[in-house]
C-alpha cells in the first residue's frame, strides 16, 4: 500500500468495546429515557390532559388545540430538566433523510432577560422555510408555503440538546410533501378495511394495527480510507475499484465473530438506540466483508419507520466516534453483495390476534387464509407499483444482481402454505369445514398451525416471501425510507380488503352462508392471483421469461418503472383509499425523476473528474517510467537483448495507452451525452435520457480504470483499493 494511503489508516483509530462508556443500570432501566412516552406524559401532564392525549394517540383523532398548550408545557418541563435548550420539528421530506431546523426555547421576558418558552402553537404547527425541499412543482416558493404538523402517534424525543417533534410536512393547499402524511393515511385505510373484514370472524375488533420489523444492512469503512475516496464521499458508492483477490468467496464473514472495533461501534449504537426507545435486538455480520446487519423487535409501522429514520442518522453520527464511516448505499462495492432493508410486515388486531398467522380452529384458519390471499391479490394487482415503490438509481444496482431479489415482484409461499391454498382451490366449500382444527385437514394435508410456525422453507431469492406469521418484503433498499414501500403495500391491501368485503357482502345478501361466501371468493382469488406465486429460483433466466408470460411487470429501467405510479389503476387505488390524489402523485413522480437524473449526473461528473485528473495522469506517469526503462535498457544492452527483455514493458506501455485513450474518449462522450440530456425540459424524458445514454458510460469507463488499477505501480495509486476498504477494520 502506498505510504499516503497507509497514513490515512493510522490516523483513524477506534475504541475497543470496553472503552464504550456504559450507562448506569440495565437496558430495561435506561430504555426510552430520551422519549416523551406514556410514562413521562403521565408524570408531566394533568390526568385530564393525559387522558385526552392518550385518546388522540390511540384513535388517531385530531389534537384538541385547547390541550396543546398544556402538552407543550409538560414536554418543555421534561426536556429542560433533561438539559435541553432547543426544539425542532423533525420530518421526512421527499429526499432520503430527515430534516430539522432547530430553534431555542428562549423568548424575551420583557424585563431585559429571557425565559424558556414553548407554546402549544409551536408544538402543533410550524412553517419551516423549506422552499428548497423537493415538491415536484406543487409549491411555488412565492405562492404557497408548507407547514409541518405534529404527529402525536409518534412520541417526541431528545437528541443531544434538542427536543425533536415528529411531524408531517404538507403544502398550504393540503398536498403532502413528505413520506409520513401519506403513510399515516395508508395505515388508517388498512386499519378501517381490515377491521371490517375482521368482523366476519371477531365482531369485537376495534382496530387493526400494521406492524413493521425492518432489518438494516450497512457497510463500515475506515474513515481515513473513506476520506481518500472522492467517489464514496460524494456519491456514497465506489465508481471504480478492481475486485479484491479475496472478497466473499470463502463465506467466512457471514455470522462470523464481529471485529473488535466494529463491536465497540455496535455496542455504542445499541445503547443510544435503546435510550431513544428503539428496541434493537439483533446484530450480526452480513455476507460481504465489512457488511453488517441490525434489527429491532417489530413495532407499529409508523413508529418503526420513524425509528429506522432516526437510527440511520444515529449510525452516521456514531460511526465517526469509532473512526468509521457507515455506508447505507445499496451498492457501495461492485462484485460483493449490496445492502437491503427487509421489511417484515404483518397486521394484528387490538384484541391481540396476529392476522398473518394460522390459528387453532376452522374460523381462525379461514381468517388467516383470508388475509394471506388478499395480500397476494394486492401484491399481484400492484406488482409493478410495488416495484416502483422501492426503485431508485441506487437500488437498481442491487436488484436483479444475483444476490438480491430480481427486478420482478413475485411471492414465495413455501410448500406447506402452497399446499393449503391448492387444497382450498380444489375442494368443494362443504369439505373445507375441517380446515385446521383438532383433527387437521381431512384431505391429506397436515394441520395448518403446526406446519407454518416452523417455516424453514426459506427462499432468499424471493422479493416478497411468506415467513410463517408475516410477509417479508426484501426488495427495499438499505438507504430508503421504508414508508415508500409501506404506503403502497398498505394502500393496496386496503383497496383489496374493501373489494373483498363488498363481494362477500353481495353473496351474503343473496342468501349465501357467511363462511361459504368467504371461501367461495377466496377460491376465486387463489386462482386469479396464481401468477404472483413463485417458489422457484428468482435468479434464473427461465423465470424472467416465465414472469413475462404471466404478465408480471418486468421493466428494469427505473425512470420507466416510475410510470406505474401514474397508471390509472394506481391512481384509482390511491384515490379510493384516500391516501394520495392524482395531483400529488404527479408531483411526486416529478421529484422521483429529478432525483434519478441528479444521482446519475453527480456520479458522471465525479467519475469524469477522477478519470481525467487522477487516473489518466497517474497511469501516464507510470507509463513514462516504463518508457524510460525501455530506453535505458536499450542503452545498456545490445538491441536484440534489450528488445527481448523489454517485451513485457512494451506491452504495458501499449495497454496503458489503449486504456487511457478509451477513458478520455468516453469521458468526452459522456459529457456530450449529459449536455444533450440536460437540454431536455421534461423531467421524465430527461431521466430516461440519463438512464439510456449517460448511465451506460459509467460502467464502460470503469472497466478500463479497473484494468489500469491492476497494471499501475501500487505505490503510485493513491486511491484506497477494495482490499483495503473491505478488509481494514
Ligand atoms: P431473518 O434475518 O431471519 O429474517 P431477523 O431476526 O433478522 O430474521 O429479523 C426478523 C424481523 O422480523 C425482526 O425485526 C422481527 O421483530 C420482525 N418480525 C417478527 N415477527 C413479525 C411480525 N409478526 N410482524 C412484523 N415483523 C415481525
Ligand atoms: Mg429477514
Amino acid at each position: 500500500m502506498s505510504t499516503l494511503r497507509f497514513k490515512m489508516v493510522e490516523t483513524a483509530f477506534g475504541k475497543k468495546p470496553h472503552e464504550v462508556e456504559l450507562p448506569k443500570g440495565r437496558p430495561s432501566e435506561y430504555y426510552a429515557m430520551y422519549v416523551f412516552n406514556r410514562e413521562k406524559m403521565f408524570k408531566y401532564l394533568s390526568p385530564d390532559v393525559y387522558a385526552k392525549l392518550i385518546n388522540v394517540i390511540d384513535t388517531g383523532s385530531a389534537l384538541d388545540r385547547s390541550i396543546a398548550d398544556e402538552v407543550a408545557a409538560g414536554m418543555k418541563k421534561w426536556a429542560v430538566e433533561m438539559g435541553v435548550t432547543h426544539y425542532t420539528h423533525w420530518f421526512a421530506p421527499l429526499t432520503e433523510g430527515t430534516a430539522e431546523k432547530h430553534d431555542s426555547f428562549i423568548e424575551h421576558d420583557g424585563k431585559g432577560g429571557v425565559i424558556e418558552e414553548f407554546s402549544g402553537k409551536l408544538l402543533v404547527q410550524q412553517e419551516p422555510d423549506a422552499s428548497s425541499f423537493p415538491n415536484g412543482g406543487i409549491r411555488n416558493t412565492f405562492e404557497a408555503r408548507g407547514y409541518s404538523a405534529w404527529d402525536p402517534s409518534s412520541p417526541a424525543f431528545i437528541v443531544d440538546d434538542t427536543l425533536c417533534i415528529p411531524t408531517i410536512f404538507i403544502a398550504y393547499t393540503g398536498e403532502s410533501l413528505d413520506y409520513k402524511a401519506p403513510l399515516l393515511k395508508a395505515l388508517r385505510a388498512v386499519d378501517k378495511a381490515a377491521t371490517d373484514v375482521c368482523h366476519y370472524f371477531n365482531p369485537d375488533v376495534k382496530k387493526v394495527i400494521t406492524y413493521l420489523g425492518w432489518e438494516q444492512e450497512y457497510f463500515l469503512v475506515d474513515e481515513g480510507l473513506y476520506a481518500a475516496r472522492p467517489d464514496l464521499l460524494l456519491t456514497g458508492r465506489t465508481l471504480m475499484g478492481h475486485d479484491s483477490a479475496k472478497n466473499q468467496q470463502l463465506e467466512d464473514h457471514y455470522f462470523g465473530a464481529i471485529p473488535t472495533r466494529v463491536a465497540a461501534f455496535m455496542k455504542d449504537l445499541e445503547i443510544e438506540s435503546l435510550k431513544l426507545g428503539i428496541p434493537v435486538k439483533t446484530r450480526h455480520n452480513e455476507v460481504a466483508p465489512n457488511q453488517f446487519e441490525l434489527a429491532p423487535i417489530y413495532e407499529e409501522c409508523n413508529l418503526a419507520n420513524d425509528h429506522n429514520m432516526l437510527i440511520m442518522s444515529l449510525m452516521r453520527k456514531l460511526a465517526r466516534n469509532h473512526g468509521f464511516r457507515v455506508l447505507l448505499h445499496e451498492k457501495p462495492f461492485k462484485g460483493v453483495n449490496g445492502s437491503g432493508k427487509h421489511n417484515n410486515w404483518s397486521l394484528g388486531t387490538d384484541t391481540g390476534i396476529a392476522l398473518m398467522a394460522p390459528g387453532k380452529d376452522f374460523k381462525s384458519n379461514l381468517r388467516f387464509v383470508t388475509f394471506v390471499v388478499n395480500t397476494l391479490m394486492a401484491v399481484y394487482r400492484h406488482n409493478g407499483l410495488l416495484k416502483a415503490s422501492i426503485a431508485s438509481a441506487n437500488n437498481a444496482h442491487r436488484l436483479g444482481a444475483n444476490e438480491a431479489p430480481p427486478a420482478i415482484i413475485s411471492s414465495f409461499l413455501g410448500s406447506q402454505l402452497s399446499a393449503v391454498l391448492k387444497h382450498i382451490e380444489e375442494s368443494e366449500p362443504e369439505n373445507l369445514q375441517s380446515l385446521g382444527g383438532k383433527k387437521g385437514m381431512n384431505l391429506g394435508i397436515p394441520q395448518i398451525p403446526e406446519i407454518l410456525v416452523d417455516n424453514t422453507d426459506r427462499n432468499r431469492t424471493s422479493p416478497f416471501a411468506f415467513t410463517g406469521n408475516r410477509f417479508e418484503f426484501r426488495a427495499v433498499g438499505s438507504e430508503a425510507n421504508c414508508a415508500s414501500a409501506m404506503i403502497v403495500l398498505n394502500s393496496a391491501m386496503a383497496e383489496q380488503l374493501k373489494e373483498f368485503k363488498s363481494v362477500v357482502d353481495e353473496r351474503i345478501a343473496a342468501g349465501e352462508d357467511k363462511f361459504s361466501a368467504i371461501l367461495g371468493v377466496i377460491k376465486e382469488y387463489i386462482r386469479m392471483c396464481e401468477p404472483i406465486h413463485f417458489d422457484g429460483n428468482g435468479y434464473s433466466d427461465e423465470w424472467k421469461a416465465e414472469a413475462a408470460r404471466r404478465g408480471l411487470d418486468c421493466e428494469t429501467s427505473v425512470p420507466l418503472i416510475y410510470d406505474c405510479y401514474l397508471a390509472e389503476d394506481s391512481i384509482s387505488m390511491f384515490e379510493s383509499t384516500g391516501v394520495m390524489t392524482r395531483k400529488e402523485l404527479e408531483a411526486r413522480n416529478e421529484v422521483k425523476w429529478e432525483t434519478y437524473t441528479k444521482k446519475i449526473q453527480i456520479e458522471a461528473r465525479v467519475l469524469g473528474d477522477l478519470a481525467l485528473n487522477h487516473i489518466v495522469p497517474v497511469a501516464t506517469k507510470y507509463q513514462s517510467t516504463l518508457i524510460d526503462n525501455v530506453y535505458k535498457m536499450h542503452e545498456i544492452f545490445p538491441a536484440d537483448k534489450a528488445d527481448a527483455l523489454t517485451v513485457r514493458n512494451m506491452e504495458l506501455i501499449e495497454a496503458i495507452a489503449t486504456h487511457t485513450a478509451f477513458i478520455k474518449g468516453h469521458v468526452d462522450a459522456m459529457v456530450e451525452a449529459r449536455k444533450v440530456a440536460n437540454r431536455i425540459q421534461d423531467e421524465r424524458e430527461k431521466a430516461i435520457a440519463y438512464h439510456d445514454t449517460v448511465f451506460p458510460c459509467l460502467d464502460e469507463i470503469r472497466e478500463h480504470i479497473d484494468q489500469l488499477e491492476l497494471i499501475v505501480d501500487d505505490q503510485m495509486w493513491t486511491l484506497p483499493k477494495y482490499r483495503e476498504l473491505l478488509f481494514i477494520r
